[in-house]
């Protein structure tokens, strides 16, 4: 007994640097209230974390998105944003759980890779479009419990998401057009398998699986709001912060049942 206790306070103390090290530059730096190695700028609506080594200096530019934001969700930030723009690859993805170009956690961070700001520069990608689109997903997670956010239907964050910035027919995304095709010629990603260990046995015919299905899904928003008006579709949207069944929402607040309504839409983008 008498030798333990240095023991257990060692491996305390490596745990805890363990920990600290991770928080600091590893796969915990998401839960980091320290960013080291960034330049805070904190501006009206949004605060911006520029990592050393980044030439990115028009934070002006992303302070300016968060109006059309809150407009097109009726919604408000409950906090300012806090974005981090990355200036290099390898510690991006040491320090985050994604290899994704931008990633929103719904803790309120967004980040932003050093090659999405290097593609934005040469024209491939649109630095407005994507962040907006991680805002849509802030300002949604911002307005609910983490338990809800964790229950949203994942197709639907990304769909109106993608349908609030129009992101169809930009970038690799298909336009509404060529999803409608794309759906024509027998493919279609079922909604409710989307982030699911069965999301590999649907064969999409397509060069570009994942922006084919954001698309989809930004169509499928895109049917509701012209077919049944924002209105009610801001009543969906907002229901599903304290409604967990999300299928019996839907026909509470479209009166159809969702698979019926899925089919409609498959068969709308059919004609
Ligand atoms: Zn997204």
């Amino acid at each position: 007994m008498k030798y333990k206790k240095p023991v257990s306070g060692l491996l305390l103390l490596i745990v805890g640097i363990i920990l600290f090290y991770n928080l600091l530059f590893g796969k915990l730096f998401p839960l980091s209230p320290l960013a080291i190695g960034f330049d805070k700028h904190e501006l009206k609506n949004v605060i911006i974390y520029i990592q050393n080594g980044s030439d990115y200096n028009n934070y002006n530019e992303i302070n300016n998105f968060t109006t059309s934001v809150e407009k097109f969700h009726n919604l408000k930030f409950i906090e300012k944003p806090r974005i981090y723009i990355f200036s290099d690859k390898d510690s991006y993805l040491r320090r985050n759980i994604t290899k994704a170009r931008f990633y929103a956690y719904p803790n309120n961070k967004l980040v932003v890779s050093s090659w999405a700001i290097d593609e934005s520069k040469k024209g491939i990608l649109s630095l407005e479009i994507y962040i907006k689109h991680e805002l849509s997903h802030i300002i949604l997670c911002q307005n609910m419990s983490y338990l809800a956010a964790y229950n949203y239907p994942k197709w639907l964050m990304e769909g109106i998401a993608v349908y609030s910035v129009n992101q169809m027919g930009t970038s690799w995304y298909p336009s509404k057009k060529k999803t409608f095709e794309i759906i024509k010629s027998g493919d279609y990603f079922p909604t409710n398998l989307y982030k699911t260990k069965n999301e590999d046995s649907i064969k999409i015919n397509t060069e570009n699986r994942i922006a084919f299905m954001y698309s989809e899904f930004g169509c499928i928003v895109d049917f509701l709001i012209e077919k049944y008006g924002k209105v009610k579709f801001d009543n969906y949207m907002k229901g599903l912060f304290v409604h967990n069944n999300h299928d019996a929402f839907f026909k509470e607040i479209y009166g159809i049942n969702f698979s019926d309504s899925l089919n409609e839409f498959i068969n709308n983008a059919k004609r």
